[in-house]
């Protein structure tokens, strides 16, 4: 499959890598829109130490699931769906008294840090425990935040037309912008899924 991999310090690949098989307490979700924190943006010239290349970088998305690991009960194939952006395991004493932030065994989506690295959703599949992952109300789109949208917003306002370039151009101009916003401001360019 297609990712945005972060190679080395500010050194953004489009390139190819496994697609995840979902193990029996996961499921397969094609990724549909994915947005670009502000951590992405400071995580990537490496200051923060939390995005040590190689990483596939991407935390806050939502898509459609594709594939359910055999226990996987909770989802269906099509379900639109966003997720935590903490792997959190359900059972240390932080997980029992509803702190899953604080989890003694969480890994954080698209950081690669001293102790773990757990690839993101700047990419085309993503696999995850379904207790992580949480269906969309009808009447939210998906739409939002999306690379492609993002991309074409950008390619508006007069910027560079592939998604990799859109993350340059991001870090670059060190615009921070909520890009759901956009959708608003340019809504005849955004897909509509
Ligand atoms: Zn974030
Ligand atoms: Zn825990």
């Amino acid at each position: 499959m297609k990712a945005l991999i972060l190679k080395d310090k500010m050194q953004f690949v489009y390139g190819d890598v496994p697609k995840p098989v979902p193990a029996k307490n996961e499921v397969l979700i094609r990724i549909k829109a994915v947005s670009v924190c502000g951590s992405d943006i400071a995580g990537s010239d490496g200051s923060t130490g939390r995005r040590r290349p190689p990483i596939v970088m991407g935390h806050e998305a939502s898509g459609i699931i594709e594939e359910t690991g055999s226990k996987a009960t909770r989802f269906a194939k099509g379900d639109r769906v966003t997720f935590d952006s903490t792997i959190y395991c359900g059972t240390c004493r932080f997980c029992r008294s509803g702190r899953v932030n604080l989890c003694d065994n969480r890994r954080v989506l698209g950081v690669s840090c001293q102790e773990y690295r757990q690839h993101g959703a700047f990419c085309q599949y993503i696999a995850l425990p379904e207790h992580i992952v949480y269906k969309l109300p009808d009447n939210v789109t998906i739409s939002i935040t999306c690379g492609r949208g993002a991309a074409k917003a950008l390619d508006a306002a007069g910027a560079q037309s592939t998604f990799c370039q859109a993350v340059q151009c991001l870090q670059k101009g060190g615009i921070f912008v909520t890009l759901a916003n956009l959708e608003n401001a340019f809504p005849s360019i955004f897909p509509k899924w």
